[in-house]
């Protein structure tokens, strides 16, 4: 019993973080205050095929956190649960958006819950502000030119300028000479 207490509450906050957006932080800094660690988990997305690079995501979670001593960020390898339970973690953390979310996360968390009984998913409900918030919509709008400085970090703004920054007139190939168009 008063070793059990006396453990440090540890939770994972996995995901792909492709980039990190303010809804992400908000829910890291959140967790932060709830567990005494956080390890904040990137997943390499084997199926989605990430704007950033593992590298990039992990170096830019590391500067967004920079200033909240009790979280590490590193790359999550392998299966989920299995991963909590070898970091010692008593919970993961999902961040719950709309409604849509919800089918998703709760799958995944009874899929959890059966490999690895003893790590809870702990689900903190958005900031109403980044409720519709997403990795996506933000490559979006910054792929065609749009200002996303409300909606990520100083730092991940100023990667996704550099990435979709248009080529000069030296690296350009013929036929990819125009910007990029979409549907937004
Ligand atoms: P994944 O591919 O694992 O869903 P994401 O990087 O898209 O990875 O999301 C990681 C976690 O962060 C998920 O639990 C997701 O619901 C949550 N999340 C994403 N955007 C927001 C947001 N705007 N507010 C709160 N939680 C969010």
């Amino acid at each position: 019993m008063a070793d059990a207490s006396k453990r440090a509450r540890r939770a994972v906050y996995p995901g792909s973080f492709d980039p990190p957006t303010l809804g992400h932080l908000d829910v890291i800094e959140r967790a932060a205050r709830l567990f005494d660690e956080l390890i904040v988990a990137v997943a390499v997305n084997a199926d989605k095929k990430p704007l950033f690079s593992l590298q990039e995501r992990v170096e830019m979670l590391r500067e967004c956190c920079a200033h909240l001593p009790n979280v590490r960020v590193i790359q999550l390898e392998g299966l989920l649960a299995r991963f909590a339970q070898q970091m010692g973690a008593c919970a993961i953390v999902r961040g719950l958006r709309a409604v849509s979310d919800f089918e998703y996360e709760f799958q995944m968390a009874s899929m959890n819950r059966q490999l690895a009984p003893e790590v809870d998913t702990c689900f903190l409900m958005t900031h109403q502000h980044y409720a519709f918030l997403s990795s996506s919509i933000v490559k979006e709008v910054a792929r065609l030119g749009g200002d996303v400085s409300a909606l990520v970090p100083a730092n991940v703004e100023k990667r996704l300028r550099q990435k979709f920054a248009p080529p000069s007139a030296g690296e350009r190939t013929e036929g990819e000479n125009h910007p990029s168009t979409g549907d937004m």
